[in-house]
């Protein structure tokens, strides 16, 4: 019976991680998919500064994906910043995803260990071998 209590207290761990990862992933209400860069340019015009190195910007670009198409937006500091924290919710939801993913897998493997313990343990209990 150890290794079922065994593998009975693991799915336990790894439900009680899922049920964390899922929680935190809840609370990401709002996301957007995208990127966020800042742009710095020279403008053209003679004895301007930015042609000797001081850019104008940064500008905040934000590339964004609506129905299959790119699209872009200049933001001013204010908005870039939220966007910043938008878009790192995105990634931080999709690495969640994958994490979450991970942890399933194990406990299904888990589960599969399982089921041959406890087909083990029937199979001893009436003289017969497991069949799994
Ligand atoms: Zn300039």
């Amino acid at each position: 019976m150890a290794r079922i209590d065994d593998l009975r207290r693991r799915v336990q761990e790894r439900l009680a991680e899922q049920r964390a990862l899922v929680e935190r992933l809840l609370a990401l209400r709002e996301q957007l998919p995208g990127s966020l860069f800042a742009r710095f340019s020279e403008c053209g015009k003679e004895g301007c500064v930015c042609q000797e190195g001081h850019k104008h910007g940064p500008y905040y670009v934000l590339s964004t994906r609506r129905a299959g198409k790119a699209a872009f937006a200049y933001l001013d500091e204010r908005g870039a910043a939220a966007a910043k924290e938008l878009v790192d919710a995105h990634r931080e939801f999709r690495e969640g995803l994958k994490e979450l993913k991970k942890v399933n897998d194990e406990l299904v493997g888990l589960m599969k260990e399982y089921q041959a313990a406890a087909a083990e343990s029937a199979g001893r209990r009436v003289g017969v071998a497991a069949a799994v």
